[in-house]
């Protein structure tokens, strides 16, 4: 679609200065965009959900990509740009005006679920759409292709023994499979923030496990990180700790850090 204008005068005719409070810094580059569409595996025809989609830059790809896309977008300072770009996509781009913390993303995709997620999110919420979506599961999404603050996005996808292991990296790697994709410096955004960015994929995993439970156990475990297990998860499991950590074969003496995520499923199990 090459009648499509420049995304800096669609910004212009809309006045979409970036606004900090909604962690604005937009996507401009169409190489870059197409690249994040790449590690998305956008094929013809596949039922995409975005995020945050702005002035339509990361939407262009996903479109052009061949994806019919449903993008939840919170400003609606973008609603009236994101129209002109449904306009040339005849029936591929549907906009919903909501805040995608509190929306039913299973209800408003109705039948077309599971989905691609593809976002480049705001920082200060990124890491709690995360959690939502992995909670809801499969039933949700196919795959997920979110631009995280690379900070987070090494907490992420961290293995045992690594000083960003904690709760985030257990909770993500028990509930999908997590690659990094690539990184992405400040100056590709506009704004620029202050941080490196990086593209992080997730892959659905086939065990079951129960994340509010991995959440109070990996709570209690990494909210007292230098403390042996015996001690940071004595309130949790009481007089049953013993046991329960011999079971899923843990040294009572071991640190947070050092339990696979396996493990912490199985310690889960028994919360
Ligand atoms: N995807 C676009 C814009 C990224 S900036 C691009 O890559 O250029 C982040 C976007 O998320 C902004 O458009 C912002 O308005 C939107 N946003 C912020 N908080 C939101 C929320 N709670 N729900 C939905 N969208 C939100």
């Amino acid at each position: 679609m090459n009648d499509l204008p420049p995304l800096r005068d669609v910004i212009e005719a809309h006045g979409l200065g970036a606004k900090k409070s909604l962690g604005q810094h937009f996507l401009l580059d169409l190489n870059l965009t197409a690249k994040i569409a790449r590690a998305a595996d956008i094929r013809e025809g596949d039922a995409v959900l975005e995020i945050g989609p702005g002035p339509g830059g990361l939407t262009r790809a996903l479109l052009a990509a061949g994806a019919h896309v449903t993008a939840i977008e919170r400003d609606a300072r973008c609603i009236d740009a994101l129209a002109e770009l449904a306009a040339h996509y005849p029936g591929r781009l549907d906009i919903i005006e909501a805040d995608a913390l509190s929306a039913d993303e299973l209800v408003l995709l109705s039948d077309n679920a599971p989905v691609k997620i593809v976002a480049n999110l705001p920082y200060n919420i990124s890491t709690e759409l995360l959690i939502k979506w992995l909670k809801v599961g499969p039933d949700l999404w196919s795959s997920m292709t979110l631009m995280f603050q690379k900070e987070v996005a090494d907490r992420i996808v961290a293995a045992p023994g690594s000083r960003t292991y904690g709760r985030l990296s257990v909770i993500a790697q028990a509930a999908s499979a997590p690659l990094r994709a690539f990184n992405l410096p400040a100056r590709a955004f506009t704004p620029p923030p202050k941080v490196v960015s990086s593209v992080v994929t997730f892959s659905p995993v086939a065990r079951e496990c129960d994340l509010f439970a991995l959440e109070r156990v990996t709570a209690a475990a990494f909210g007292q990180r230098r403390k042996m297990l015996r001690s940071s998860l004595k309130n949790l499991f009481s007089d049953r700790l013993d046991q329960i950590l011999a079971d899923v074969g843990v040294d009572p003496a071991q640190r947070a850090e050092e339990i696979t995520v396996e493990q912490f499923i199985k310690l889960s199990e028994r919360a």
